[in-house]
């Protein structure tokens, strides 16, 4: 008998808590013991505790190491900003990693995909160190960095800084070098553009290097980001593991997640120093579908496939992505955006696709 699992499950908003729910079910019915510590985090929030990060919720994810999320809106221009990446800073949730695999039954521009995409999340352009016209902090970084290099920068420009560390670079290619042995693969890709950003994008490739030294068991190679991009579409059967920094990662990762058919079947997790993992679909609340029992929740349960595997549980999760994979290739019992035809009456609702997983998973 396998020990209890403490999971933080945070619902979320819009179509969040439909497929929250989902997914919770499919996730109990592989008969992995868990226990839910169900904790409100942004908008939700925001109108019980008055607050996007209520203490207890935050608490929870500290003290449960693993959380599944549900999507968060963030509402543009007001509040608060961005909770998804206030939870990355929260926790130090540097790891950010999206495998992309083909399932027969989804539509998808391309023949056999299976790649794992494995981002930086903390550094690089999207660090947040900017500088808007007409602020005085502009005007002396402009000083400082035209004194500093001899370029010329002008007035009329914004500044956004990249920065990529040594103890970065490290710790990201540690996880994607260490995901590919847990996860029986043979290949590591570095990804950067090392010929123009000779300093940042090259202390990257060169850190990548020196950890692959580490990993004899597993090739290791690198790609400029934009031959990788034609690649990926071209043959993206020749890769496996990819690793980027926080910027063209972003980009690969949506890229990647199209070839496979995109929102509705792809999944996401956040993973920190200390082990702290937060996993969630890379789709949004998807307002507009709230409350229909509509939309899918594949890309959630997927999520939690990664989770389970993320807990030492791995025979569960491949049962539950079996199971899923089984009723996507059947057709029948799928939502609507996995149908031919957008309107076809006979698609199945978020639940439906739930009961007929857990169906399958108890036969
Ligand atoms: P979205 O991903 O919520 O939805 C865009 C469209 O994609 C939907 O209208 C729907 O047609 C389709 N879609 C999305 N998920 C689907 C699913 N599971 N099944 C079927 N169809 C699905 O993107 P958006 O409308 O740009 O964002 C809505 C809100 O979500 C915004 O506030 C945004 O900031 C937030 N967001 C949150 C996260 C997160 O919590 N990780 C990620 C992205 C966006």
């Amino acid at each position: 008998m396998s020990t209890t699992h403490h999971i933080t499950l945070i619902p979320g908003d819009g179509t969040g808590p439909e497929i929250v729910e989902a997914t919770r079910r499919a996730i109990e019915a592989t008969g992995v013991p868990i226990e839910w510590d169900v904790q409100e985090i942004g908008v939700p929030a925001m109108a019980k505790h008055g607050t996007p990060f209520p203490t207890e919720a935050l608490d929870s994810i500290r003290r449960n190491k693993v959380g599944l999320k549900g999507p968060l809106t963030t509402e543009l221009g007001k509040g608060f900003r961005s909770v998804n990446v206030a939870l990355r800073k929260e926790f130090d949730l540097y790891a950010n990693l999206r495998p992309a695999k083909t399932y027969p039954g989804v539509r998808t521009p391309m023949g056999n995909v299976d790649l794992v995409v494995v981002r930086e999340n903390i550094e690089d352009l999207y660090a947040g160190i900017e500088f808007d016209l007409g602020t005085p902090e502009l005007a002396a970084v402009r000083g400082a960095i035209e004194q500093a290099s001899g370029a010329k920068i002008r007035e009329d420009a914004a500044i956004a800084i990249k920065y990529i560390s040594e103890m970065g670079s490290r710790r990201i290619a540690k996880f994607a070098f260490d995901y590919a042995v847990t996860n029986g693969r043979k290949k590591v890709t570095a990804v950067h553009k090392a010929n123009v950003m000779k300093f940042a994008d090259g202390l990257f490739l060169r850190v990548v290097g020196e950890v692959a030294k580490d990993y004899p068991q597993i090739e290791f190679e690198d790609r400029i980001v934009d031959n990788m991009c034609m690649q990926l579409v071209q043959k993206p059967e020749l890769y496996d593991v990819l690793v980027l920094p926080n910027l063209y990662g972003d980009i690969v990762s949506d890229l990647v997640a199209g070839l496979v058919g995109g929102l509705g079947v792809a999944p996401g997790a956040n993973i920190g120093e200390n082990g702290i993992a937060v996993f969630e679909a890379i789709h949004g609340s998807a307002p507009k579908y709230a409350g229909q029992n509509k939309v899918n929740p594949m890309a959630l349960m997927l999520a939690g496939v990664l989770m389970l595997r993320h807990i030492g549980e791995r025979e569960a999760g491949d049962r539950l992505e079996q199971a899923m994979a089984a009723v996507v290739a059947e057709g029948r019992n799928v939502t609507y955006d996995l149908k031919a035809v957008r309107d076809d009456p006979s698609a199945v609702g978020t639940k439906e696709f739930a009961d007929a997983v857990i169906a399958r998973l108890q036969a």
